[in-house]
């Protein structure tokens, strides 16, 4: 049926946050990942009339990828704190499986 999909788990494991699905499967995101895909307009930039967006360049260091926090907002979506103070990130559900499904290509 149609089951709204919702993550049933979610935990920090080493460098991975690993979700558990209510479908049954898991998703595991390198945290270096998941911060480097941050669908915030600070981290993706806006989009100008003609829909092309510039991406802002954005310097990392190591706490860029340290989760501080993890926060369940409005039942639909993740919000990650990480250790340099950007929270602003809020990842859907649906996003947060987007992600998933694209399998980061072998160097
Ligand atoms: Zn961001």
């Amino acid at each position: 049926m149609n089951t709204r999909l919702s993550p049933l788990h979610v935990a920090v494991i080493g460098e991975e946050l690993a979700v558990a699905w209510n479908d049954g499967t898991e998703s595991f995101f390198p945290l270096e990942e998941l911060r480097r895909h941050c669908p915030c307009a600070v981290c993706q930039g806006e989009a100008d009339v003609l829909g092309e967006v510039e991406r802002p360049t954005r310097q990392f260091s190591a706490e860029s990828f340290n989760l501080r926090q993890l926060m369940t907002v409005g039942g639909y979506a993740l919000q990650p704190q990480w250790a340099d103070g950007h929270a602003t990130g809020i990842y859907s559900f649906s996003y947060l499986r987007g992600l998933s499904s694209h399998k980061p290509s072998a160097a």
